[in-house]
């Protein structure tokens, strides 16, 4: 089935829904494809507290549930599924959902955003969802009364590791270097929690379990001590990992301009691509922010932009 769209919009967080706002106001009648996680990364976090509107915070799913109403009730057409395939060589866009309906866009927005990075041990691998996990909103729980590990030094990590203290007996808080990168503001929370300690200068090196038939267990996690070369085990049931995001651009690779971190370029001041008619916004093209109130501001303005381009091409 072939389909022909003046805006298609890829990508559903902060950044996608509120392309949708702008795009559907500007009578481009967007139809957007939410991706692998609905609503984005913001549905993973606990309470938000600096987007503004919300004077009292609010948890970030709800926020994402009341800008994607807002998307759907002026007029934005979301679809659940995924873009599996882009071919931008030439206009219209030919995008593949799920493998098999084509979309036939005369302008897109890619609002991918980006997802979490693992530190790439095969152990990692073996114990993911069975004690390692990215997300302590989601998995803390498992953890109640027990102790845990989370890997990072920046403000995600130290958030996991404060939110975790909060349910779990003893939380690590793991980090490579001797300074941490998170704000002062969220380094002294961490401090005044009596049940997190910091582990300095440590790079963890395999994460350590139990194996019994389907059975896998979390045990411990082991570090190297970068100052004394030592290596030890530190004893926890789950290990969160937390050290930055990568953004979601694979599938545009050889299709439009990345950097070499894999982020898509626009053009300074724009969210112009090097491909006319197609737009970025968000994560994905947002490397020193990475915020959802920036991701939702750059979803306008991709959303203007593309407004303005196919309406100048018919003057
Ligand atoms: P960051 O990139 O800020 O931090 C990543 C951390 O992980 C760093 O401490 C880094 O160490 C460490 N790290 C990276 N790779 C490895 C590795 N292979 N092994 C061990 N450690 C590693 O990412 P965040 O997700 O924390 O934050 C991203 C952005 O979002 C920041 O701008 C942050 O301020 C913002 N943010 C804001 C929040 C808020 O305002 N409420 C909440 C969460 C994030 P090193 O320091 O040595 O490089």
């Amino acid at each position: 089935m072939e389909e022909n769209v003046k805006c298609l919009i890829i990508g559903s967080g902060p950044a996608g829904y509120t392309a949708g706002i702008y795009a559907s106001r500007a009578d481009l009648h967007p139809v957007l494809i939410e991706g692998m996680t609905p609503g984005g990364q913001l549905t993973i976090t606990t309470e938000v507290e600096n987007f503004p509107g919300y004077p009292n915070g609010k948890s970030g799913p709800e926020i994402m549930m009341d800008i994607r109403e807002q998307a759907v009730r002026l007029g934005t057409d979301i679809r659940t599924g995924m873009v599996t395939e882009v071919d931008f060589s030439q206009r219209p866009f030919r995008c593949v959902v799920e493998g098999e309906q084509v979309i036939l866009a005369d302008s897109v927005i890619i609002a991918t955003g980006a997802t979490a990075r693992w530190l790439g041990l095969e152990s990692e691998k073996t114990y993911r969802g069975f004690g390692v996990s990215a997300c302590a909103t989601c998995d803390g729980n498992f953890f109640r009364g027990r102790d845990v590990a989370v890997v990072g030094g920046g403000d995600t990590a130290l958030e996991e590791a404060a939110y975790l203290a909060k349910l779990c007996n003893k939380g690590y808080l793991v980090h490579r270097r001797a300074e941490l990168r998170a704000s002062k503001a969220m380094q002294q929370r961490v401090f005044n929690t009596p049940n997190i300690e910091v582990v300095w200068n440590s790079i963890p090196t395999e994460i350590v379990g139990e194996k019994k038939g389907f059975m896998k267990a979390v045990t411990g996690l082991k570090v190297n001590n970068k100052m004394t070369g030592n290596e030890t085990v530190i004893p926890v049931d789950g290990v969160f990992v937390a050290i930055g995001h990568m953004p979601v651009t694979d599938i545009f690779k050889g299709q439009i301009d990345l950097d070499e971190h894999g982020y898509i370029v626009t053009k300074p001041d724009s969210t112009a691509t090097n491909v006319d008619s197609l737009f970025a916004a968000g994560d994905g093209q947002d490397p020193p922010f990475r915020q959802a109130i920036t991701a939702a501001a750059s979803g306008c303005k991709a959303a203007i932009e593309a407004e303005r381009f196919l309406l100048a091409e018919t003057l």
